[in-house]
């Protein structure tokens, strides 16, 4: 890696593989590209190892020792949830690759948890240690990190193949510019600013800097997960409500309210402005102490307060989590991850999870095991990508690819942009019950909204750039959001239909999804399959 000075507010980095976000799908990919022999940079919009969805909560991990009942059992177990989407062969390589990269962190010193029997309980990690491990790896393999460094703008080539990214710095430094040969985004998926926890960060950055570049999404119609979270805290954590009884506040049942099947009638209370509590009580003795010693922080916010989740009720709430624990994203075109940009790869929350669960995740734990088995091909594949391309990469022109900027001469308002989206995907009447004529209603705005960006000005200010960036990635999101939505008219995984609320067995594809002006979608019926990589195919 080289540092040039050719602008004084501009630091420039040359690198084999840029890697953007550093949840674990980011840390993974740029310990395996440097493993595999790559010089790699990382920026990260907060600090490496406590910003993003994993580093302030407990995750349950897909993790399946490779038995043929156990791992027949783990793959059955989407298939109809996930509107028979999924893909078995995805499946596989990501049970045998979680299996494998955990057996790695074991290695590296990871404090796993053991039974009475003297085995390790690797089903589940605590984010802030996981975390922690995988920065003290990542540096130690020499990867260059860059915090607080929010990427803005990817560089493309005359070609249209991605050659870097730009962006700022939120400690008044100056702004970077990074040439790389190959770039992995691992921006996590878009929560629309709901303050869920650990989400405020991810607002779908990396889709519209990657549909900037001409690349593809799918499964956006995937994106409407909630979250059930104590009223008050932002901890959304919705495994342990299996355990649940949802009652009125005379401690009286729900009936028909539930964690996994039920949520709707929750969401139906409490868009009417009826208060839902919950109460634990289903937990035994062994699920509680099960439940404090896999998942500590769980119970924070209720120890703060002193409320006993088994033995009180306690008031609850649905926070939006998009595309978090919803499982569209950018979509992948090899087994080694990349998208449909020449040079562009993507891991963990940034790409389609599609292809290991369907229209359907939360509860499973596949989205830990998606984020650290796609890091790993995705920072191996750029590496070889890179490596392949040798120096003549940087000797390239490069422009930035940025498609969404702003060029008209109007002062834009982030913070009411932020609020206009929110208010088109927040309510449950318009995002977890859908219908044809509220997601066209809901368009128009949107639509409106991107004219309206289009025409405005970008700020000199670093800090306001990068507020812009996001409201307008969130917009971006939201639009290949309901586009894809209206674009399946059936009920299918967390997809539903109001107008539609059977699943048609005539739509078992998937959508695909992209532009910026103009947002189109298009079916595909095909299976997925794992393809060759493209270094593999020339060679
Ligand atoms: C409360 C909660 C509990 C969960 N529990 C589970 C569970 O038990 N099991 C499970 O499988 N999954 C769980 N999930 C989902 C899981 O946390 C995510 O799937 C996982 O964190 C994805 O990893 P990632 O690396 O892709 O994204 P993240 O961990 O979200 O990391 C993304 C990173 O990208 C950075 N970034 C974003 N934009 C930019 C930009 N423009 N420039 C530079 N950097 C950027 C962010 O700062 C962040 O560090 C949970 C999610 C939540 C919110």
């Amino acid at each position: 890696m080289t540092t040039s000075a050719a602008r004084p507010d501009v630091r420039t980095l040359q690198t084999d593989v840029l890697v953007i976000g550093g949840g674990p799908a980011g840390c993974w990919a740029a310990w395996r590209a440097a493993a595999s022999g790559a010089r790699v940079v990382l920026a990260d919009k907060g600090y490496v190892g406590t910003s993003g969805a994993t580093a302030p909560s407990g995750t349950g991990v897909w993790y399946v020792p490779p038995e043929a009942e156990a791992r027949e059992a783990a793959l059955a177990s989407r298939e109809t949830l996930g509107g028979h989407l999924a893909d078995r062969e995805w499946g596989e390589r990501v049970l045998d690759q979680t299996y494998a990269n955990l057996e790695q962190v074991a290695q590296w010193g990871y404090p796993f948890p053991v039974d009475d029997a003297g085995r390790q309980r690797r089903t589940s990690l605590q984010g802030p240690e996981y975390m922690k491990l995988m920065r003290k790896v990542v540096k130690q393999a020499s990867v260059k990190i860059l915090d607080q460094s929010p990427a803005l703008q990817l560089l493309l080539d005359d070609e249209g193949a991605v050659v870097g990214a730009e962006g700022a710095s939120r400690q008044g430094d100056a702004a970077w510019q990074v040439r790389a040969g190959a770039v992995v985004l691992a921006t996590g998926g878009c929560a629309f600013l709901s303050n869920a926890l650990g989400c405020n960060v991810l607002t779908g950055d990396g889709y519209l800097m990657a549909a900037e570049g001409g690349a593809e999404l799918s499964g956006m119609e995937f994106s409407n997960a909630y979250g059930l979270s104590l009223a008050f805290s932002s901890v959304t954590k919705s495994a342990f409500y299996r355990w649940a009884t949802f009652r009125y506040g005379d401690g009286s049942v729900i009936e028909g309210a539930g964690s996994k099947q039920g949520r709707s009638i929750i969401a139906h209370h409490l868009e009417a402005g009826t208060q839902v509590y919950a109460l634990l009580d289903l937990a035994n003795e062994d699920d509680r102490r099960y439940a404090r010693s896999a998942q500590p922080n769980f119970f924070l916010s209720f120890d703060r307060v002193g409320i006993d989740p088994f033995t009180q009720q306690f008031p609850v709430t649905l926070r939006l989590e998009g595309t978090v624990r919803g499982t569209g994203g950018l979509r992948l075109i090899d087994a080694g991850c990349a998208t449909t940009v020449r040079g562009l790869y993507a891991a963990g929350d940034a790409a389609t999870r599609e292809l290991i669960c369907g229209g359907f995740t939360g509860g499973g734990s596949h989205n830990a095991a998606w984020a650290t088995s796609s890091g790993y091909w995705a920072g191996e594949a750029a590496a070889r990508f890179a490596l392949g391309e040798g120096a003549g990469a940087y000797a390239r022109s490069a422009i930035a690819a940025g498609g969404a900027t702003q060029s008209g001469g109007r002062v834009l308002d982030a913070r009411e942009l932020v609020r206009a989206v929110q208010h088109e995907v927040q309510p449950y009447s318009k995002n977890l019950f859908r219908s044809g004529a509220g997601l066209e209603r809901s368009l128009t705005q949107l639509d409106g909204y991107w004219r309206s960006l289009r025409q405005s000005a970008p700020s000199i200010d670093p800090i306001a750039r990068q507020q812009e960036r996001e409201a307008a990635a969130m917009l971006a999101t939201a639009r290949w959001m309901y586009r894809s939505a209206l674009a399946r008219p059936e009920t299918r995984g967390m997809h539903k239909r109001l107008d539609h609320t059977a699943q048609d067995p005539a739509q078992q594809h998937y959508i695909h999804s992209g532009g910026l002006d103009h947002v189109w979608t298009r079916s595909h019926r095909e299976p997925w399959h794992v393809a060759p990589q493209a270094a593999e195919v020339a060679a």
